[in-house]
């Protein structure tokens, strides 16, 4: 079954330009779309273009990853030149269910990191719980149906609402350690969202909060979690705290505002000449800040390729610049998504949800996914009485009344 849905070698070399239309049709607009489209790579010329990903030592068991991590939804042509690059870590590995485990990883198992992410049940992550003999009996079930034999890594996805559940909800823990005995999974591992002040769940605490206490916890090896350019002070100094104790630290959302800003013709003419703000972030992540290894979403090898050039090179005098004008840029149209306006909010409006699927469709252009997450929200964007009580605790001052207006206009 799984080889049947496998990529075979003929469609793989077919991958290259029908990846270059689709992502170019979905993706990009304006200016940038007719600079884009004026290229074209195949699959291994876009590896030579990226080069060598360098490695990084992820958490105290000092397995060595590509210092961009993969991820089981990235479309086949750029997933297949990461793998010519030396991508070796696979976020979200159970989605191959729905497309088939690539050939490219079943024939060199043992040179990738594989990772099984897996959902609260009975519930979304608000309101599902943590249950060990479901979690159990759907790795396994995973593990059938993608034929990978076994997960090197077993995420809880969005993490833990709280310290306190944490130390008391054990059923994941639990889990990993019967699959874990049985040579099913090796690492323990979650990726942690913010539940500070979310109305839907009862003292909910930041995920600076809640990953200070997972490393102190010692269980899990490492954690994904939102971090982006711009300011942030509680995360970095997660990122030192983690870096000391030897806990492996992904940053993931990381192009906050980057693709409004690369549909802004008046921004892009005023960057320095030859910059792309997604190299320009990439370098700047990989370089300058603790974070072990990042997932930056890409659809195409024309992305790929911009995106991924810049990984573990020196920022230059203009990527500087570039990274200033994107943060300025950024501070005023798109939500970092820490949710520390979130508990100031009397009629419990999801900012930061609301936010997160903002960008989804105006960053991502992926429309389908925003309005069917807004779709699935109790409290939607017309709960917001534009009372301006949250706008003082945003440390980017946003007009959160407007912007959550306009984003309920986009998404309803
Ligand atoms: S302006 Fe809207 S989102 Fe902000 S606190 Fe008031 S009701 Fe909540
Ligand atoms: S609106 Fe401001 S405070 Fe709220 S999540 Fe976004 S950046 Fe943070």
């Amino acid at each position: 079954m799984t080889d049947k849905k496998s990529i075979k070698r003929r469609e793989f070399l077919k991958l290259s330009s029908t990846a270059m239309v689709a992502g170019l049709a979905g993706g990009l607009t304006g200016n940038a779309q007719e600079e884009s489209a004026a290229r074209s790579y195949t699959i291994e010329e876009a590896a030579r273009k990226v080069g060598q990903l360098p490695r990084t030592k992820l958490g105290c068991s000092g397995r060595e990853v590509s210092i961009i991590v993969g991820s089981g939804d990235l479309a086949a042509a750029p997933r297949e030149a990461g793998i010519l690059c030396g991508m070796n870590y696979w976020h979200k590995a159970n989605q191959w269910i729905r497309s088939g485990t690539p050939d490219s990883i079943l024939k060199n198992r043992e040179g990738h990191y594989c990772q099984v992410t897996v959902d609260r049940v009975g519930g979304d992550h608000h309101g599902g719980r943590i249950d060990e003999e479901e979690h159990y009996a759907w790795v396994k079930e995973v593990l059938k149906r993608t034929g990978l034999g076994y997960f090197d890594d077993m995420q809880l996805h969005y993490g833990y609402h709280s310290r306190e559940e944490l130390k008391q909800e054990r059923g994941f823990v639990r889990a990993f350690e019967r699959l874990k005995k049985e040579g099913l999974v090796k690492h323990l591992c979650l990726s942690q969202h913010s539940y500070s002040g979310n109305a839907r769940v009862p003292d909910g605490e930041s995920a600076a909060e809640v990953l200070t206490a997972v490393v102190e916890d010692g269980i899990h090896e490492h954690a994904q979690f939102m971090y982006s350019y711009g300011g942030d002070p509680e995360m970095d100094e997660f990122v030192e705290f983690a870096r000391k104790k030897g806990f492996g630290t992904i940053a993931m959302k990381t192009a906050r505002g980057i693709g409004r800003i690369r549909d802004d013709p008046v921004f892009m003419e005023k960057l320095p000449a030859g910059e792309s703000p997604h190299n320009a972030l990439v370098r700047w992540l990989t370089t300058k800040t603790g974070l072990d290894a990042v997932v930056m979403r890409v659809k195409n090898l024309n992305e790929f390729v911009e995106s991924f050039s810049g990984a573990g090179k020196e920022l230059r005098a203009s990527d500087t610049k570039a990274i200033r004008m994107m943060t300025e840029q950024a501070d005023r149209t798109a939500c970092r998504l820490c949710a520390k306006c979130q508990p100031h909010c009397p009629q419990q409006v999801p900012i930061a949800e609301i936010l997160r699927f903002e960008r989804y469709a105006m960053d991502d252009h992926d429309w389908g996914k925003a309005r069917k997450l807004y779709a699935e929200l109790d409290r939607k964007g017309d709960a917001c009485v534009q009372c301006e009580t949250c706008i003082p605790f945003c440390p980017q001052a946003l007009s959160i009344p407007e912007k959550i207006a306009a984003a309920h206009t986009l998404l309803r």
